[in-house]
């Protein structure tokens, strides 16, 4: 029997998710190469007339310009889909240019959509300042209140949009409850699940229709590229998104999809190591401060609806230290391994002080509304060894008196 390279997919959706993450979407050219090959070009060339004009036509397969396909492009759009168990999957030049293109094209003037409050900084901006700016109106709830998402549909509503474990405040979403009450009010749900990726959590399995990712995290995972995805149906991906992307190009470029390529080789690894990493250093961490955010932990007030969804929690979590801002930043300017660094999901440990770095643009009123306090810290927790990430926290908050 013929060796598939990963193209098939009436065998690569069999193989396990270890397995895909290896070796899914790889396309090989005649050469034969072994890891996936950079195609660093935006056209193309063709024989004759007749077949780029059949290729424009739609009625042959092939590439036409970078804008449209690539096939490193395309080996990473349909790895993130197998791993994800989505139909397909579009790659986007950022985070942030993946939300905004799922939300964009999607949506229109008079159309309403439902977020959670705790939330990227960039995500709550899209809500509160871009979306109304075009007529879309937005409401902005407790995404932890399953009464709440109810109570804010109206009959304009048209997507639901969170992110569980939200941003920095670690508040879950009960996706299998709201999924299906967007369900059957004929509501698109559209989950960040840049925190989790596929391998900690997978929301199709609780009923969001589609899936947004910062590739720019635990994908990627070693602080080199920017890059994002949007995983659904293939009609919906299509008829809905391709239209959107194709037109208005927030391409990713081959060279950062090759990038998050390689490190989705090693996810799987990284995603569970990294979680038992930050179980670890968080059970020190919560015997010496006030407050700590791990939906890892028993004491996380939605830690049984965290371990219904996920397979492991992941390596970031929030605390709070009593004595505000100062000893916040005093706490970080003490530190001798783990890096100041507003990053996540990166292989190295780092800690920032959301109120003056991603969440600072909302300002005191808002920062306090999303629950974002100003002694709260979010540590990302790397490969290094545990040991080293807690001897280091212990010897930054002894210096802090804590
Ligand atoms: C980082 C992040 C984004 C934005 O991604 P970029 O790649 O930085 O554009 C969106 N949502 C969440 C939850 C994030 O952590």
């Amino acid at each position: 029997m013929k060796r598939d390279t990963g193209q098939n997919r009436a065998i690569t959706r069999k193989w396990k998710p270890a397995t895909q993450a290896v070796r899914g979407g790889t396309w090989r050219s005649e050469q034969g190469e072994t890891s996936e090959a950079l195609f660093l070009n935006s056209g193309y060339c063709y024989d004759d007339a007749e077949t780029v004009a059949a290729r424009f036509a739609g009625e042959q397969q092939g590439m036409t310009y970078s804008r449209l396909q690539n096939p490193t492009v395309q080996m990473l759009e349909e790895r993130i889909a197998l791993m994800e168990g989505a139909e397909a999957c579009r790659v986007q030049a950022t985070g942030m240019a993946a939300m905004t293109t799922a939300l964009l094209s999607a949506l229109k003037t008079g159309d309403h959509v439902v977020g959670a409050k705790a939330a990227f900084g960039s995500c709550r901006w899209l809500l509160d300042s871009l979306l109304p700016r075009f007529g879309i109106e937005t409401t902005v709830i407790d995404g932890r209140d399953n009464d709440a998402w109810e109570k804010a549909i109206r009959p304009n509503t048209k997507i639901f949009f969170f992110e569980t474990p939200a941003n920095p405040t670690m508040d879950i979403v009960d996706m299998r409850h709201v999924c299906s009450l967007a369900k059957a009010h004929g509501i698109l749900t559209v989950v960040d699940n840049a925190f989790a990726t596929p391998v900690l959590q997978r929301p199709l399995e609780f009923g969001a229709d589609v899936v947004a990712y910062s590739a720019t995290k635990l994908m990627d995972g070693q602080g080199r590229v920017l890059a994002g995805a949007v995983c659904g149906t293939e009609q919906w991906i299509n008829d809905v998104l391709l239209p959107f992307q194709r037109n208005t190009g927030p391409n990713l470029s081959p060279f950062n999809a090759w990038v998050v390529l390689k490190g989705l080789e090693t996810l799987e690894l990284r995603a569970h190591r990294q979680s038992e990493n930050a179980l670890k250093v968080g059970k020190f961490v919560e015997t010496r401060v006030e407050r700590i955010l791990h939906p890892g932990l028993p004491s996380h007030p939605q830690h049984n609806l965290a371990m219904s969804q996920m397979s492991a929690t992941g390596p970031i979590f929030a605390f709070i230290v009593e004595g505000g801002r100062k000893q916040a930043m005093g706490l970080l300017n003490a530190l001798e391994l783990i890096d100041i660094s507003n990053n996540i999901g990166d292989s190295r440990s780092l800690l920032t002080h959301p109120a003056t770095t991603t969440h600072h643009n909302m300002g005191p009123e808002g920062r306090a509304e999303a629950g974002i306090e100003e002694g709260m810290l979010r540590l990302n927790v790397g490969l290094e060894d545990p040991d080293d990430i807690i001897a280091d926290l212990d010897q930054a908050l002894t210096a802090v008196g804590l």
